[in-house]
């Protein structure tokens, strides 16, 4: 009883009060050899003692203490946290109180630092935002002012540099198009349309339509060899496009002519399939690969090769299969290819 982490105020007055008034009312005796004189020598000193150290206690400490609960919360004490400060806290020991304080302090810090990181993230994105936008106006702005001043006339370079001004108005447009589309899926206003389809149907279409930029670089477009048996999954067909279409369209873009560039499809469980892109292109180094499904990365490779893009496809891909509740995944080597790998629900 007498442990001090178990002590409430009242208690704790009532002890010190006892230690205090039961010397004096002995020596009180011992002088006066009278047992009521003393005995109520010593109530008297134990009520005035009790109740000092009670007031005491009360105001400088345990007001304060609940003070600083208050702030803790923020908010106004609901009926449970006021049945808490008057009846557990009381009964809390300092070192409980500084444990509380200590994990207040610790997820305030953690907030913080979420906070700090979301800045840095901000900064970074309007950074690379305001880069990607600038690289193809600047050089829109360029070939105008060049025409302007009289290139305009020349047989020998208009047709050439309205072309190349024509292909950064696309490269624009590419790259508004992007943005808004992943502003839409981070908003989670675009919901999902889920209806069920063959999934092989859907990668020999996006083929199809990407069949011209494969023929360009003499790349085949395939599907394995044992994979063809038709597997339906339950998913939004025009959000899967998308996602076969960037990662399609990155194969060829990142191989040399002649790749291949084969899809396979596995039944890993009764409830999912898996989906396998794989090129024989030029591959991605290890330290790229965790951060190539952010926002705007791009692998040096990817730069000095100056091939377009704006970085934001793989990004949009990993949003909507995440949206999906399921996961993307890329395996590579330099020099030997990529593994572009996502998850999808069997049909229901
Ligand atoms: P981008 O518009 O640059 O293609 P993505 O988000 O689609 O943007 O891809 C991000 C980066 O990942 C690319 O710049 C490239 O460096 C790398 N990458 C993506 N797909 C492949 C691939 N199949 N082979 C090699 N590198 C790839």
């Amino acid at each position: 009883m007498l442990q001090s982490k178990n002590l409430s105020p009242k208690s704790l007055a009532f002890f010190t009060a006892l230690v205090i008034s039961s010397p004096i009312a002995l020596v009180f005796f011992a002088l006066n050899h009278s047992i009521v004189e003393a005995l109520v020598f010593f109530i008297a000193i134990l009520i005035g003692c009790y109740v000092v150290i009670f007031l005491t206690l009360e105001k400088f400490i345990y007001r304060k203490i609940k003070l600083i609960y208050k702030l803790i919360a923020q908010t106004k004490a609901t009926k449970r946290e006021e049945f808490y400060e008057k009846n557990i806290l009381p009964k809390k020991g300092i070192d409980e109180v500084r444990a509380d304080v200590e994990k207040w302090a610790l997820q305030r810090k953690k907030q913080i630092e979420m906070l700090e990181q979301n800045e840095q993230y901000r900064k970074e994105f309007l950074q690379n935002l305001s880069h990607e936008l600038k690289t193809p106006i600047f050089a829109i702005q360029g070939y105008v002012d060049t025409l302007l001043n009289g290139a305009l006339y020349d047989e020998t370079v208009n047709k050439k540099f309205l072309t190349n001004a024509a292909g950064n108005v696309e490269r624009l447009t590419s790259l508004v198009n992007d943005l808004d589309e992943i502003t839409r899926l981070e908003s989670g206003k675009q919901p999902l349309q889920f209806s069920n389809f063959v999934i092989q149907d859907l990668v020999k279409n996006v083929y199809y339509s990407l069949e011209i930029n494969a023929q360009k670089k003499s790349i085949a477009l395939t599907i394995k060899k044992g994979c063809e048996a038709p597997l339906q999954v339950n998913a939004d067909e025009g959000k899967i496009r998308q996602v076969l279409t960037n990662l399609i369209y990155n194969a060829i873009k990142y191989s040399n002519e002649s790749a291949m560039v084969e899809a396979s499809f596995y039944n890993i469980d009764k409830d999912l399939i898996l989906i396998e892109i794989t090129d024989t292109g030029f591959g991605i180094a290890e330290e790229h690969l965790v951060r190539i499904f952010e926002r705007f990365y791009r692998t040096d490779a990817a730069r000095s090769r100056n091939i377009g893009g704006s970085g934001l496809g793989l990004s949009i891909c990993k949003h909507i299969i995440e949206a999906h509740g399921q996961s993307i995944h890329v395996r590579s080597k330099v020099n030997v290819g990529s593994t572009f790998g996502f998850t999808l629900p069997i049909k229901n």
